[in-house]
């Protein structure tokens, strides 16, 4: 029997939908199935976007009146907190608004359609509440998609864009279900302000956004983060933690969230504010070590479902558009040689690997398991860090060669080599 797409791709997020453009627009015949009402309607993120991945595949995106964009972002902050003290850094630079701009701030449920329907202009048929369940397999190969409702769709090439425990990639014997260990929950908070309001409390000029992300005492010694991020008209408060953190101290997170609105820095900063949504999700943590094959015959694996994430960078929604976006390409070449084996479709590994996908994820693939094998990390770091800068900033009376010190034998009490032990690794997100 004929095949009805010569691609089925699975999952309209950044990867299915970067995936999905790619070969449409080449003239490829792509159906692009999503098991939401709409795209984005499932889909959480904090969210930062950054712009040079999505502008590559749709260029010059802000420029775009209906872009479903809402904040450049100027400034990107660190806040290192203990319960009662927080010391921030950051760094603002009127350079992230020249060229193309770095990073935006989106609203997935806003973000996901506009992008979506790039991809229906380009050609890709999209079909929404369409849940799928298992591959098609004839001879070993992948050679098409069955549907909850039981419908089967065939193609040359089924690309798995369907996030993190991808159910496509189970079934196709890529990945187990993953474990609790190798995934973070996520859960976010939308809340509505004045853009004025906002504006004055994050120091930016109309229009201009700002990130933050909080570490330290604000985790309750879990291994993740809280963020805060500048919409339009509302904030995006969150945190993310290792699920079996989160089991561990039998912690939902929509409670975690609601001590972290507590913390007297947020507590000033979401003052006022009306929350409008609660959502929350899984991101995959597995990193390097844990993702599956990419590429088999008939078959390719992109973004989250892949494990594609690097928390430590605070990027996932990026690789994921860049590996779509390869992925596509890849199709596009084994359309014109004919083949879809998984020889030819191993190309798309060459260029992920080309690419600062695999390489970033090869570089931070040991930093979670180096902090979560140095006990306390992290709890003993942030509070160092804040009694540190109390020293600093502190005039008691004492000669200040005093403070030095006390800050040393703050450092020895954990033992000098030790603290560059576990600090030394930390270069590699220096910069
Ligand atoms: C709280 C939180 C904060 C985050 N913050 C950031 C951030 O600031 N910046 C950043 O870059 N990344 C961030 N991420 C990560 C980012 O959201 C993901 O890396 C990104 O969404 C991955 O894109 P994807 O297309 O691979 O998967 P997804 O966006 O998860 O898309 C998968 C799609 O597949 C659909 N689907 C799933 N199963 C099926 C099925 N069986 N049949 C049909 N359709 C299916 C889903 O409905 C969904 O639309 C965050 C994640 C979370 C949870």
């Amino acid at each position: 029997m004929a095949d009805d797409y010569d691609a089925i791709v699975v999952g309209a997020g950044p990867a299915g939908v970067s995936a999905a453009l790619t070969m449409a627009r080449a003239g490829l015949k792509v159906a692009l199935l999503e098991r939401g009402e709409y795209p984005g309607a499932k889909n959480v993120q904090g969210a930062v976007l950054y712009s040079r991945m999505l502008h590559e595949l749709v260029p010059d995106f802000w420029k775009d009146p209906e872009a479903a964009i809402e904040r450049p972002v100027v400034e990107q902050k660190t806040c290192v907190t203990t319960e009662d003290s927080w010391l921030t850094f950051g760094y603002k630079s009127l350079k992230f608004l020249e060229g193309v701009p770095n990073c935006y701030t989106i609203i997935r449920v806003k973000f996901d359609r506009w992008y979506a329907a790039k991809a229906e202009a380009a050609g890709a048929e999209l079909f929404c509440g369409v849940t799928v369940r298992d591959a098609l397999k004839e001879n070993g190969r992948i050679v098409g998609i069955k549907t909850s409702d039981g419908d089967e769709l065939k193609a040359s090439v089924v690309v798995a864009c369907d996030g993190v425990n991808s159910l496509l990639a189970q079934k196709a014997g890529f990945i187990d279900e993953l474990k609790p260990s190798e995934v973070a929950l996520g859960a976010k908070e939308v809340i509505a302000l004045e853009p004025g309001v906002i504006e004055d409390r994050f120091q930016l000029n109309p229009g201009e956004g700002a990130t933050m992300e909080l570490f330290g005492s604000i985790t309750l010694g879990m291994l993740g983060y809280a963020f805060l991020y500048t919409n339009k008209e509302t904030l995006s408060l969150g945190v993310g933690c290792k699920l079996s953190d989160y089991q561990r101290k039998g912690l939902r997170p929509a409670d975690h969230l609601e001590l972290i609105k507590k913390h007297p820095y947020v507590k000033k900063l979401i003052s006022g504010g009306r929350t409008l949504e609660y959502s929350s999700h899984l991101i995959p943590e597995g990193g390097y070590r844990s993702m599956p094959p990419l590429a088999a015959d008939g078959f390719l694996v992109a973004g989250d479902a892949a494990q594609m994430s690097n928390p430590a960078y605070r990027e996932g929604s990026n690789l994921a558009m860049t590996a779509g976006r390869l992925a596509g390409e890849t199709v596009v070449a084994a359309k014109k040689q004919g083949d879809f084996s998984k020889a030819a479709l191993s190309s798309y590994v060459a260029a992920l690997r080309s690419s600062y996908v695999l390489s970033d994820m090869e570089d931070v693939q040991d930093l979670e398991r180096h902090v979560e094998s140095s006990p306390d990390f992290l709890e003993f770091y942030p509070r160092l860090a804040c009694e540190l800068a109390h020293l600093r900033f502190s005039a008691d009376g004492q000669p200040k060669r005093r403070h030095l010190k006390q800050a040393l034998a703050l450092l020895r009490r954990r033992g000098l080599l030790r603290v560059a032990r576990e600090l030394f690794p930390l270069r590699k997100v220096a910069v």
